[in-house]
């Protein structure tokens, strides 16, 4: 790879940059130069230069994930750590937040260092979440000191909500004076049991209100003012009514942040094409309707949601084809979630740098530096961590082209907008689109990293 990509928009938050018509000078893996108009000499020139009136092709900084579910160990016909990396690659993820409700669950020191350890072998940077407490019953905090040490980039019992307030607030007070977040699934287990009428686990229980999701979001925030210091985040909101605590909670100045997922920025209930089998429209939280899912975007355009995150949750086909009420909760994110984005949730156009910004520094913000998350940053001569996107190129779900294990979502067969040209990670080529960017590829180098 030694050439010139004409015509691109170079967007990089962090340095506060936001060019059209540049071009971008790449050469194993790095940067070299962007410029204005580049004398190319003898180096080949790939001219994405869009027709008048199109929006050009955008290079930012890679994407960064504060919400996937590898299922390694435990589930590998699910997802594992490799065809899910290359998943984040195909969909412009350079850093993932693993999620720590594998079998078994990481939860000890001894699991973060394995998780950490497996995740070396990546295509994209994969960081260790770790559970908050063991095994995610919400009565016994895990060694949290020892789990950051070993290499935990953040701790959740994501899935889970058995934690007592009590217990939240020491929790959060520990992870404060380690300088990691403290991520919350927001479902308070007392009402689903409740109103589904079940003793037993209610994770795959079908009824969901949304003053499932504001109690637990109204617990979270007293635990943290409890707590007197610390940081927490409030993962996939789903509802308007949560939106607006969420607003008032940081209004009054407290550390809260908050991630929204494609799914519930695009989608509502209920649905325009019923999917076969339906429980491919399950999720937790539900989708809700169209006037929590305009709260939503608006939210995460005024910066009071921080962050897009997947919840990028893969299952077997047979898991999925399960009766409504028990089939299994989630759907694939990694790949569509720009496409979702842009095209159901209307954040195309003048959009799109507020998009950049929510998939790249909102998420570095939410993990915040001790957790080892990487600056995304473009920085000129350096192995590059980017990708580069078209956000108005379409394309169809093909379950044949999605590079995940699983092909849980209900657009499968959709016809979407705005889709990934290539991914560096490390300067490694991890995704590349043949047909737009023709350059002849290194050996080996789409699955090894530099
Ligand atoms: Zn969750």
């Amino acid at each position: 790879m030694n050439c010139i990509l004409r015509g691109v928009r170079v967007i990089d938050p962090l340095a506060r940059r936001d060019a059209e018509g540049q071009d971008v000078w790449l050469s194993e893996g790095r940067i070299i130069a962007i410029y204005k108009h580049m004398g190319e000499g003898n180096l080949p020139v790939i001219d994405l230069t869009p027709p008048a009136g199109r929006t050009p092709v955008i290079l930012c900084p890679g994407f960064i994930d504060l919400h996937t579910h590898l299922r390694e160990p435990g589930d590998e016909g699910a997802e594992t750590l490799h065809s899910g990396s290359q998943a984040a690659a195909a969909g412009g993820f350079t850093q993932v937040l693993a999620m720590a409700n594998t079998v078994p669950p990481i939860d000890t020191p001894e699991r973060v260092k394995e998780a950490t350890f497996r995740a070396v072998a990546a295509s994209v940077q994969v960081l260790t979440g770790c559970a908050l407490t063991k095994s995610l019953q919400g009565e016994e905090l895990v060694e949290m000191e020892a789990c950051a040490a070993a290499g935990a980039a953040a701790f959740s019992d994501d899935g889970r909500n058995a934690f007592s307030p009590r217990l939240l607030s020491e929790a959060i007070g520990c992870a404060a004076t380690i300088g990691r977040p403290v991520l919350i699934h927001p479902e308070d287990e007392e009402t689903l049991a409740q109103v589904n009428n079940v003793q037993g686990p209610v994770q795959r229980c079908p009824l969901r209100p949304v003053e499932a999701e504001t109690r637990a979001v109204d617990f979270a925030l007293r635990a943290l003012a409890h707590a007197g210091k610390g940081h927490v985040h409030l993962q996939h909101v789903s509802a308007a009514a949560s939106v607006e605590m969420l607003r008032r909670a940081k209004e009054g100045g407290a550390n809260v942040t908050a991630e929204a997922t494609p799914h519930h920025l695009g989608m509502w209930l209920p649905f325009a094409n019923e999917p076969h089998p339906p429980g491919l429209l399950k999720v937790n939280p539900p989708l809700r309707t169209d006037r929590d899912r305009e709260a939503l975007v608006q939210a995460l355009r005024d910066g009071v949601i921080d962050a897009v995150a997947t919840d990028h949750a893969p299952h077997r086909v047979e898991e999925k084809a399960l009766p409504f009420d028990r089939a299994a909760p989630g759907m694939i994110g990694l790949e569509l979630a720009l496409a979702i984005c842009i095209t159901l949730g209307g954040m195309g156009g003048d959009w799109i740098p507020t998009l950049v910004d929510r998939l790249t520094i909102g998420p570095f913000r939410v993990l915040g530096p001790s957790s080892g998350v990487r600056e995304p940053r473009l920085r000129i001569g350096e192995a590059a961590t980017c990708v580069l996107f078209d956000p108005a190129a379409e394309w169809t779900v093909e379950p044949a082209h999605l590079r995940s294990a699983s092909q849980n979502t209900p657009l499968l067969g959709a016809r979407l907008q705005g889709r990934v040209l290539m991914t560096l990670v490390d300067g490694a080529l991890v995704h590349h689109d043949r047909q737009r960017l023709p350059w002849p590829a290194p050996t080996g180098a789409e699955t090894v990293r530099a």
